[in-house]
């Protein structure tokens, strides 16, 4: 039988999306394709929408999961923890391997999920990584599948990662000094990320992001030679906004420094120019695009420039709670549902439900705007 003539199909697509619709709908069926197609999922003999989708009350589809597959790290970046580190969750609160392979493999084949991205914490911390990316990569359709790390240890695992299954990386680096390294990130394993970097181009994982943050006063400087240092190196920039995730709450939207400014920093030493594609290519990519001397340089506008109307993502954390947001307040249990011996059916109307409170934006400039509980680290970026 195919997805689209199971029993439950059905549903009013189009405004007021409640998560079900009936296959054949022409604007969800785009959505879903598109997503697919923006996703690189190829080689099904035949893929059809599935039943359901992850929708929202404000036309929103999510297709991008982002789990979370540990909140141990072995940095202590000042805008992420204390330099004391946070309270690790609890081994037995952690989703096995079976118990997490379980919600994807809904996600993947229920609910129109076409990419997942792993996250942390730090998600070469968690045991047996290669063999839980090469399950992923069994799932049909055949989901993408992205990490984001900071690097550390992946100079080892990168090829044997990219073999498992891994399509994409994401690499946090916001300085190439040393000293800066350490005062940011509490450690000195600046060697350790680059020797990553270099061992991800190797393995193919191409292309290579690299996430910066800059911080005033810290690293801000810096952006023009993190520029000539991804050009010389292969890999692409995104230099990223901070937003209000660090669990001492030290963020201020004065101190931020704008992506406006990053720009004007980057265009004061380099020949930066909008890359004349980036409009039509945007969708819900977050970055928006420019380029030096043709060379693809992002810069993600979170806080001044938000792209939650465009919003495809939904989140896992580790302990298996669905979050609908980066700074959702609420989230919805799967684990307890799981354990409590649910079918994939009623997962699949949970994850769907969790949806529907999905608020229209961060809201970060709203004065009521409140930090989420869940510290960065146990959310995943
Ligand atoms: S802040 Fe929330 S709504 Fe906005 S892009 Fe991030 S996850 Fe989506």
């Amino acid at each position: 039988m195919s997805r689209s003539s199971r029993p439950d199909a059905g549903g009013s697509p189009g405004e007021g999306l409640t998560g079900s619709y009936t296959s054949g709908t022409p604007r969800l069926d785009r959505v879903y394709q598109d997503s697919q197609a923006r996703a690189g999922v190829t080689g099904q003999p035949e893929v059809t929408s599935p039943i359901r989708v992850l929708a929202d009350r404000h036309g929103r589809i999510a297709t991008d999961l982002r789990v979370s597959l540990t909140d141990r790290c072995n940095l202590r970046c000042s805008y992420c923890m204390p330099a004391e580190g946070l309270p690790w969750m609890p081994h037995d609160e952690v989703l096995s391997n079976d118990e997490l392979l379980r919600l994807l493999r809904v996600g993947v084949r229920d609910l129109g999920i076409t990419t997942i991205r792993l996250t942390g914490g730090e998600p070469l911390l968690r045991p047996d990584l290669t063999t839980l990316i090469a399950r992923i990569a069994e799932l049909n359709p055949r989901p993408q599948i992205a990490m984001t790390t900071n690097g550390i240890g992946l100079a080892a695992r990168a090829g044997e990662l990219a073999e498992a299954g891994l399509n994409r990386i994401n690499i946090s680096l916001d300085t190439l000094n040393p000293d800066t390294f350490t005062t940011l990130t509490r450690r000195r394993r600046l060697p350790d990320v680059l020797a990553g970097i270099d061992a991800a181009l190797a393995a193919g994982l191409t292309p290579v992001k690299v996430n910066s943050v800059l911080l005033r006063g810290v690293n801000d400087h810096e952006a023009p030679d993190l520029v000539a240092w991804a050009i010389r190196t292969g890999v692409q920039l995104r230099f990223i906004e901070q937003m209000p995730l660090d669990p001492q709450k030290g963020w201020s939207r004065d101190r931020m420094v704008t992506a406006d400014e990053i720009r004007e920093r980057v265009a004061a030493v380099h020949p930066l120019v909008a890359d004349p594609a980036d409009a039509a290519r945007r969708g819900s990519a977050p970055a928006e695009l420019y380029r030096v001397d043709g060379h693809p340089i992002g810069i993600i506008a979170s806080v001044t420039r938000p792209f939650c109307g465009d919003c495809d993502r939904v989140r896992l954390t580790s302990d298996g709670q669905v979050r609908n947001c980066l700074f959702a307040r609420e989230e919805s249990d799967l684990r307890a549902t799981l354990r409590g011996g649910a079918s994939d059916r009623q997962i699949a109307d949970q994850w769907v439900a969790a949806m529907l409170t999905k608020r229209p934006g961060h809201g970060i400039d709203d004065p009521t705007f409140l930090q989420p509980d869940r510290p960065m680290s146990a959310i995943g970026g």
